[in-house]
C-alpha cells in the first residue's frame, strides 16, 4: 500500500499547477499525478494553432527530468475509475487504490461526440495524439471538412487551409462564432475565414460522414478526404457525480477554494464550476488561462494557504493572421458595439451599464 499524500486526477494545466503549487509550499508530503492521457503533459492551445499548421511549436509543460527534480510522481495512461469518498482512496483500472489526504479533480472536458451516421470516422482534436494524426492525415488529404464554426473549428479550419487542403467549415449558426460573439463579429470572422482560403457554409447541420464526403440537411454534399468534428466539449464530471459530489450543469460545484463537498476534495479547470470573488456567482470557464489559476488555488487551499478566485477570465485564438483576444465573464449581454482602427477592431459587451467583455481582434 502506498503512502497517503497529495494526488491529483489530470495532468492538464489545472492538475500540473495545483500540484506544482502544492509540492512548493510541502517538500516532504508525497505526491502524485495521475492521468489517462499517455503523453508527457504538454500544452493545448498550440495544437489547433501553430502545431497544426505544421510550425515547430514547443508543447512539452515539464521534462522527466522536472517531475524527479520536484520529487512529484507522474502516472500517465492509468484512468482513475472510482473515488471512495468514505475511505480517501482513488482507485485505478485494475483496482489498485491510492489514498489521499488531498485529492484535486482536474478530468478536463471531453468533445461532444458527432451523432450522425458515420459521425465515428470525424477526427476529434482535443489531445495531442488526436492532434498527430489530424497532422498525419491532412498530408495525405486533398479536401477537408471541419464541422463546428466555434473558436477550434475556425481555428482548425485557417490551418488546414493554410496547409493546401482544401477546406470548408460547416456549421448551423449563419455565420462562425455567432453565438459567443454575436453576428456582427461573426461576419467578420467568416471573412477572416475566406480570406485563409476557408470555405464557409452556414446555417446548416451535417446529417452523414463518409469516406469521401459529408451530407448536408439541404440535401447537398461536400468532398471530403479529412472531416474533423469540432462539435465542442462537454466538462467531465462523471467520476465526481458518481462518487457522490455535488454537481450543476455538469461541472462539479466549487467554493472559490476550488474546494468540493468532499472534505479535502478540490476540482479545478473545464470541470470545475467554481465561485469567482469578482463576479459574486459561479462562473463556468474552458480556457487556459484560468484552468492554471484555478489549479494554483487549488494547491495552495491544500497546502492551507488563503487563495480565493477572483480573475477575470481570458483567453485568446489565432484565426489565420488574425489573433482575437477575449476578456470578461463570458456569460451573454444585451448591447455590444464595435470600433475600429488602423489595426483591427474592438467590441464592448454591455449588460445595462456594466462591461462584461471585450474582444480585441487585430
Ligand atoms: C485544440 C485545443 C485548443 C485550445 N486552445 C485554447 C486557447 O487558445 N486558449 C485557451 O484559453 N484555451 C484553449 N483550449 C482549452 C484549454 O486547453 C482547456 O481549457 C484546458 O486544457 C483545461 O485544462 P484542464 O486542466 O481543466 O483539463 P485538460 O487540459 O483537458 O486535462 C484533463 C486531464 O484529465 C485527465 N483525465 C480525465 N479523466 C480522467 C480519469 N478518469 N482518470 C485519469 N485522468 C483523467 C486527462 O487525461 C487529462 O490529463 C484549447 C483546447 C484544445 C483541445
Amino acid at each position: 500500500m502506498v503512502a497517503p499524500g497529495f494526488v491529483v486526477v489530470g495532468s492538464g494545466p489545472a492538475g500540473l499547477t495545483a500540484a506544482e503549487t502544492f509540492r512548493a509550499r510541502h517538500p516532504k508530503i508525497p505526491v502524485r499525478v495521475i492521468a489517462s492521457d499517455p503523453a508527457m503533459p504538454y500544452a493545448k492551445p498550440p495544437l489547433s494553432k501553430a502545431y497544426l499548421c505544421g510550425r515547430n511549436s514547443k508543447l512539452d509543460l515539464h521534462s522527466a527530468a522536472w517531475f524527479t527534480k520536484h520529487d512529484i510522481q507522474l502516472h500517465r495512461g492509468i484512468t482513475v475509475e472510482h473515488i471512495d469518498l468514505e475511505g480517501r482512496e482513488v482507485i485505478t483500472a485494475g483496482g489498485r487504490r491510492h489514498p489521499y489526504w488531498h485529492l484535486v479533480l482536474a478530468c478536463g472536458a471531453a468533445p461532444v461526440p458527432l451523432s450522425v451516421p458515420g459521425g465515428d470516422a470525424a477526427l476529434p482534436l482535443r489531445s495531442f495524439a488526436d492532434a498527430v494524426v489530424l497532422r498525419m492525415a491532412a498530408k495525405n488529404s486533398d479536401s477537408a471538412v471541419v464541422i463546428g464554426g466555434g473558436l477550434i473549428g475556425c481555428e482548425a479550419a485557417s490551418c488546414l487551409a493554410a496547409l493546401g487542403v482544401a477546406t470548408t467549415l460547416v456549421a448551423p449558426e449563419s455565420v462562425p462564432v455567432q453565438r459567443r460573439f454575436g453576428s456582427e463579429v461573426g461576419e467578420r470572422v467568416a471573412k477572416m475565414l475566406s480570406n485563409s482560403g476557408v470555405r464557409f457554409i452556414g446555417g446548416t447541420r451535417v446529417t452523414a460522414v463518409s469516406d469521401t464526403e459529408v451530407a448536408l440537411d439541404t440535401g447537398t454534399t461536400v468532398p471530403a478526404d479529412l472531416v474533423v468534428s469540432a462539435t465542442g466539449v462537454r466538462p467531465d464530471a462523471r467520476l465526481a457525480a458518481a462518487a457522490g459530489l455535488d454537481t450543476a450543469h455538469g461541472r462539479v460545484v466549487v467554493d472559490e477554494r476550488m474546494h468540493t463537498s468532499a472534505p479535502n476534495v478540490y476540482a479545478a479547470g473545464d470541470m470545475a464550476l467554481a465561485y469567482n470573488v469578482t463576479a459574486q456567482h459561479r462562473v463556468p470557464s474552458e480556457h487556459w488561462h484560468d484552468a492554471t489559476e484555478q489549479g494554483r488555488i487549488a494547491g495552495l487551499a491544500a497546502a492551507g494557504c488563503p487563495a480565493a478566485w477572483s480573475a477575470v477570465p481570458e483567453f485568446s485564438c489565432v484565426i489565420g493572421e488574425h489573433t482575437m483576444t477575449y476578456r470578461g465573464w463570458g456569460s451573454g449581454y444585451e448591447a455590444s458595439s464595435i470600433e475600429e482602427d488602423c489595426d483591427g477592431f474592438t467590441v464592448t459587451y454591455r449588460c445595462g451599464d456594466e462591461i462584461v467583455g471585450v474582444l480585441r481582434v487585430s
